[in-house]
């Protein structure tokens, strides 16, 4: 009987991935990455511009911010699993410009093999899903983070689960109290998925 799959096999399988037409626009698969057994697995909606170019997840200004959070949580982003629901950057051009384009529901369901495959390697003690689209992948079409962010959902795929924002939407905040208020909140959904981790 085969043994089940590492990240390390996972990541080199789907550097090859072909199974929707993303990766034909992107420079290359953005795997996720963190220990196997991590007790903590986030996931988000896909790549952006300076994951695409990097190969590494939440390495741009939604990731910076990110690990703020995390470390104000009290959680240490290199004990955790960060990855995304998808594995390829889905953008169009605004002149010299790479814009992000939210991924449709048949790129999600291709990839999503991928993040069920991640799951079962790491096999976190929680997911959370930040942002929209991942909760919805995550826990179907009815979810809405407005509402049921910060509680916990149900799920097959882990012990524990949860769905908050994504960083990437506290940096669109249209005023400094709203930023600061949403973070505040983000951060107090991370460290209930901390607490429930340990
Ligand atoms: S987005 Fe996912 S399913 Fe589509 S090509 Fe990339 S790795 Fe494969």
């Amino acid at each position: 009987m085969n043994a089940e799959p590492t990240i390390a096999t996972l990541r080199a399988a789907a550097a090859g991935c072909t199974a929707c037409r993303l990766y034909q626009d992107a420079t290359q698969t953005v795997f996720g990455e963190g220990p196997e057994g991590a007790r903590v697995m986030l996931i988000g909606e896909q790549p952006g511009d300076a994951e695409d170019l990097a190969g590494h997840p939440f390495v741009g200004p939604a990731g910076k911010l990110l690990d703020r959070c995390l470390a104000e949580a009290g959680i240490d982003r290199s004990r955790t699993y960060v990855t995304n629901v998808v594995k390829h950057f889905k953008w169009v051009p605004r002149g010299p410009r790479r814009i992000h384009s939210k991924p449709g529901a048949m790129e999600i369901e291709a990839c999503f093999p991928w993040l069920e495959a991640e799951i079962a390697a790491v096999a976190p003690r929680i997911i959370v899903a930040l942002g929209a689209t991942a909760a919805q992948a995550l826990f179907g079409k009815a979810f809405r983070v407005t509402r049921d962010r910060g509680r916990l959902v149900p799920s097959a795929l882990a012990p524990y689960a949860l769905a908050t924002v994504h960083p990437s939407a506290l940096l669109r905040a249209p005023d400094e109290e709203t930023r600061r208020r949403e973070t505040l909140r983000f951060v107090e959904d991370l460290r209930k998925a901390g607490a429930i981790s340990t």
